[in-house]
């Protein structure tokens, strides 16, 4: 039997190889541009909102594995969730990159939860955030986001 921690690394790498909407977006009426510098991690994320509803989200972007995966996990967390729901969200997955697991964890992370062990690589942690910050970018209006 797989133990936790290699489950999570086949969660990331499966998400990094077969990125799930990892598209443009034509009828986004939402987007924003992120890039991590320590990384060199490039994200356009394109959210379609519609009455404080999010329909539709999709990333596009080059970066490392754990950049990418993370992006690919949070569209497939947020469709469908409202304003107010993807901003708890973030609050969360903030929390759990930023303290751990043992402090954040909680049911509504679900899949995200795999993200709990870069807590300890400061480096990736930005990787890992990159997608929420650009994500939150574009609610608050679009533009650019930066994870310095
Ligand atoms: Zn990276």
């Amino acid at each position: 039997m797989m133990d936790l921690r290699e489950l999570y690394q086949e969660v990331i790498l499966d998400h990094s190889k077969r990125p799930r909407n990892r598209r443009e977006m034509p009828e986004a009426n939402r987007r924003a541009e992120g890039y991590n510098p320590l990384c060199g991690d490039r994200a356009t994320v394109f959210l379609h909102l519609d009455d404080g509803i999010v329909r539709d989200v999709s990333f596009e972007g080059s970066g490392c594995s754990i950049s990418t995966a993370s992006a690919s996990m949070m569209t497939e967390a947020l469709r469908g969730k409202s304003v107010a729901e993807v901003e708890a969200l973030f609050q969360r997955f903030h929390e759990l990159v930023t303290t751990g697991p043992e402090k954040a964890a909680g049911p509504e992370l679900g899949k995200l939860a795999v993200f709990g062990g870069v807590r300890e690589f400061p480096m990736r942690v930005k990787c890992a955030s990159l997608a929420w910050h650009t994500m939150r970018a574009a609610l608050e209006g679009g533009g650019r986001a930066t994870t310095e």
